[in-house]
């Protein structure tokens, strides 16, 4: 073990991590070193005699945690680091509720419904009502079911208080209350919990039964919590329950950049918590080790202008570095250009990979331009967020038959293939069904298995289709339990049509829809892979579903996708950290986006999203804004954004034209205008995350069952003392063979990453 680590902290992160009498809170600037505290503090409660078991960590992102997990089993070793309790707190309490799923009167293979399904059975809901959806937005409807739930405020609640009631009934949709009841009603009998469930019911559980909440106390004797400054009322109080009694609590965070009060977080958490927890030790950051000093003071310029914030100074002691840059183009696309430009221009003079470049923006739909222009110019990137790879309709379909196997009750999945492939099952019979169910009190699936229990009126054709694809549904389920992910999802794909179906279309989409689902496939072995070089064993399709349903915009990312410039909204950049960064659209009306305009809260969160941009770039910031953008299908003339003028001048390298605080020039725009219209075009598809096909598979065929000095393996002999190049943990020996067949594995020790037992038909390694 190595402890020489605590060398790499500055005294004050030192103190922080060694602390143990108490709460703590570590509250600084942005790239002061939150994370690494963290990260370093647990490495730290490992070596001085917690279990890993014992930890429970919290972060905003999958991603982030795996990467926090890898730093630690560096330094503490892999083997102590394996069982931390590490992920966001919608994985973690997934996990939580499938274990204690009966004390709350769900199956513990109940479905995860995103926001598209809940959105979809709020619609449904509302047509059964009679509620027209010009009045009732299904959008409105569901943000205030959710932020209901993020406040723990039940249907009952929600009915008893006034306060939400009068809001309802002033905006004229008093009958939200109703669907509230409906929709909890319905996702219970789907068998399903959509995101904000996850937190509530587990509030609920811990609420509820004591007992259960005493065990977890007692298990996660220590917990952690990264951004702390984005937690909701919710989150903030499960943090409490587990942690209010003894303690044990640290987190991290940053007033000025909080960015998800639209989502229910509130900043007050972060304000409050040493009321809270009043004997907490505050721990303040100053040293920024991630940006140049002229980065840090542009950005401490912007956050003084917000009024709510705790005063922070923060410093950097890195090379001055440039002025920020700032780039007037007379249209969006000119935008595109100047952008691409500079990356080019910058990479000739300095030694910069792709993926050295980020380029952030306000809202997904303003990606496509620098999509196309990157296309062009045939530099490689990557799109976060957007059309996901999930929520196609491919996948969707795929996904759909998944869930179904695994819980047959789930209502929206049901609903997507229940005719999909096309059985003669039409929207009438659908209908009929639904009508049964809601009538009832059950599910789809308990109607469909027993029609005529549940006077069905429906003629004897329909009723043999129905039967053949209950049974269809039930030889999927049959195994289950014998099954993997990866085989039962193959079977699935084969048996439920889906393939020929996408083969039979001739279209040029149905190569790419084939080439998605290949996709899904190779991901279901991933998953098996990954979770078995863990050394987990939950790798039962219901496991996988968990899994992608949690998975957030970053989490998408591979670590082996090779150098790519990198696209994402500033929200999901939050944490994150490139050498060079564009802030783009820096417009009124879009950064600020125009509901910022009546809210001067509304506007100091914007100015606060500001802040996260510009403090992700290590060496090179440059923000920049279009004279003329097509906006909702129409030119519009903008306005440079407000912020440009909050950051000191001294810190900008302004255009020539300096169009900030001038008057627009809307003749520049006119030459640009049809250029303009022939550049918008349907938005492409974004890149599937491929994955490197070149790395040949080991696989299975070994003869021997016991421990072996060598195998053969299909693609010829693996032996004792062999070097191999694994896709994710590097280079590493082989130290041991054992098994045989499906269970033939090799135990490997990585220069790295310590050492693991690899299942052989699912490792992913070359032999060197
Ligand atoms: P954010 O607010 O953006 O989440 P943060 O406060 O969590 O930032 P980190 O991401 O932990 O900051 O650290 C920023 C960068 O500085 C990282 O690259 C980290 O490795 C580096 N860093 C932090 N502390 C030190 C240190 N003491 N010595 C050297 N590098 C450091
Ligand atoms: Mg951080």
């Amino acid at each position: 073990m190595q402890d020489n680590y605590l060398e790499e902290l500055n005294e004050s992160q030192r103190a922080a991590v060694l602390y143990n009498d108490g709460p703590s809170l570590v509250i600084a600037g942005a790239g002061s070193g939150k994370t690494r505290v963290l990260t370093y503090k647990i490495a730290w409660l490992l070596s001085s005699g917690y279990r890993a078991s014992n930890i429970l960590a919290l972060t905003f992102t999958n991603k982030a945690a795996r990467e926090m997990k890898e730093r630690i089993a560096r330094q503490v070793g892999a083997e102590a680091a394996r069982y931390l309790w590490m992920g966001t707190f919608h994985s973690v309490f997934a996990r939580i509720l499938r274990a204690e799923a009966e004390h709350l009167g769900f199956n513990s293979r109940f479905t995860i419904y995103d926001s598209a399904d809940s959105k979809s059975l709020i619609r449904s809901i509302l047509k059964e009502m009679g509620l027209d959806e010009k009045a009732y937005k299904p959008g409105t409807v569901q943000a205030r079911i959710s932020n209901a739930k993020n406040h723990l405020v039940s249907p009952a609640g929600y009915a008893a208080n006034k306060e939400a009631c009068e809001a309802d009934a002033a905006t004229k949709m008093p009958a939200i209350r109703e669907v509230y009841q409906r929709y909890w009603e319905r996702c219970r009998q789907a068998g399903a919990m959509d995101f904000d469930d996850l937190l509530f019911y587990t509030w609920i559980l811990f609420q509820k039964h004591p007992d259960v909440l005493a065990r977890y106390r007692e298990q996660f004797r220590y917990v952690l919590v990264d951004e702390y400054q984005d937690t909701n009322y919710a989150q903030h109080s499960i943090v409490q329950q587990l942690a209010g009694e003894h303690q044990h609590i640290c987190v991290v965070g940053d007033d000025a950049q909080s960015i998800y009060s639209f989502r229910g977080a509130d900043i007050d958490n972060i304000l409050y918590f040493t009321k809270i927890y009043p004997n907490t030790r505050v721990f303040k950051l100053e040293q920024n080790y991630r940006s140049t000093q002229t980065i840090v003071c542009a950005a401490n310029s912007l956050i003084e202008k917000n009024q709510r914030q705790i005063r922070k100074e923060v410093f950097s002691e890195k090379e001055r570095g440039e002025a920020i840059g700032v780039f007037q183009a007379y249209s969006d696309v000119e935008e595109g250009d100047i952008v691409i430009n500079k990356i080019k221009d910058l990479r000739r003079r300095h030694d910069y990979e792709y993926s050295d470049f980020a380029i952030l923006y306000r809202t997904n739909a303003q990606s496509r331009i620098f999509e196309e222009t990157l296309r062009k110019n045939g530099m490689p990137y990557k799109i976060y967020g957007g059309l996901s790879f999930y929520q196609r309709k491919e996948i969707k379909d795929v996904v759909a038959y998944f869930r179904v196997t695994v819980n047959p009750a789930d209502e929206e999945a049901f609903k997507r293939i229940i005719n999909y492939p096309a059985r003669g099952i039409g929207d009438t019979t659908l209908g009929k069904i639904i009508e049964a169910a809601t009538g009832n009190n059950t599910s789809l699936w308990n109607v469909l298995c027993d029609p005529l229990a549940y006077q069905l009126s429906i003629n004897k054709g329909t009723h043999t289709k129905l039967q053949e694809f209950r049974e269809l549904i039930e030889s999927f389920r049959d195994r289950l339990v014998t099954d993997n992910a990866y085989q039962i999802g193959t079977d699935i794909i084969r048996r439920s049509g889906i393939m020929t179906d996408i083969h039979a279309d001739n279209s040029p989409e149905s190569l790419s829809r084939q080439e998605n689902i290949e996709e899904l496939v190779n991901g279901l072995q991933d998953f098996c892979a990954l979770r078995m070089e863990e050394g987990s064993t939950d790798i039962s399709l219901s496991d996988y579903l968990s899994d992608i349903a949690l998975l957030t915009d970053q989490d998408s990312d591979k670590d082996n996708e090779g150098a790519k410039v990198v696209l994402m909204t500033v929200h999901s950049a939050k944490g994150l950290e490139f050498r060079n960064v564009f802030v783009v659209g820096m417009e009124e009306n879009l950064f600020p986006g125009s509901m910022a305009g009546d809210s001067p809260r509304a506007m100091e969160e914007e100015r606060r999203l500001f802040y996260v941009a510009i403090t992700r770039a290590e060496e090179h910031c440059y923000l920049s804004y279009a004279r003329t953008r097509f906006r909702y299908g129409k030119m519009e003339f903008g306005t440079p954004s407000r912020f440009l003028r909050d950051i000191d001048t001294c810190f900008l390298d302004l255009p020539h034209e300096a169009g900030i605080g001038h008057k627009v020039d809307e003749g520049a725009a006119r030459f640009r205008k049809e250029e303009v219209r022939q550049q918008i075009r349907p938005r492409a598809q974004v890149i599937a995350p491929t994955l490197p096909r070149n790395l040949k598979k080991v696989a299975n065929s070994s003869t021997e069952n016991q421990s072996a000095q060598s195998m053969q393996t299909s693609l010829g002999e693996l032996r004792v003392g062999q070097n191999i190049q694994h896709e994710r943990f590097g280079m590493g020996e082989v130290t041991k063979l054992e098994g045989s067949g499906d269970n033939a594995k090799a135990t490997i020790r990585f220069r790295h990453a310590g050492e693991k037992q690899l299942l052989l038909r699912f490792a992913r390694f070359t032999v060197i």
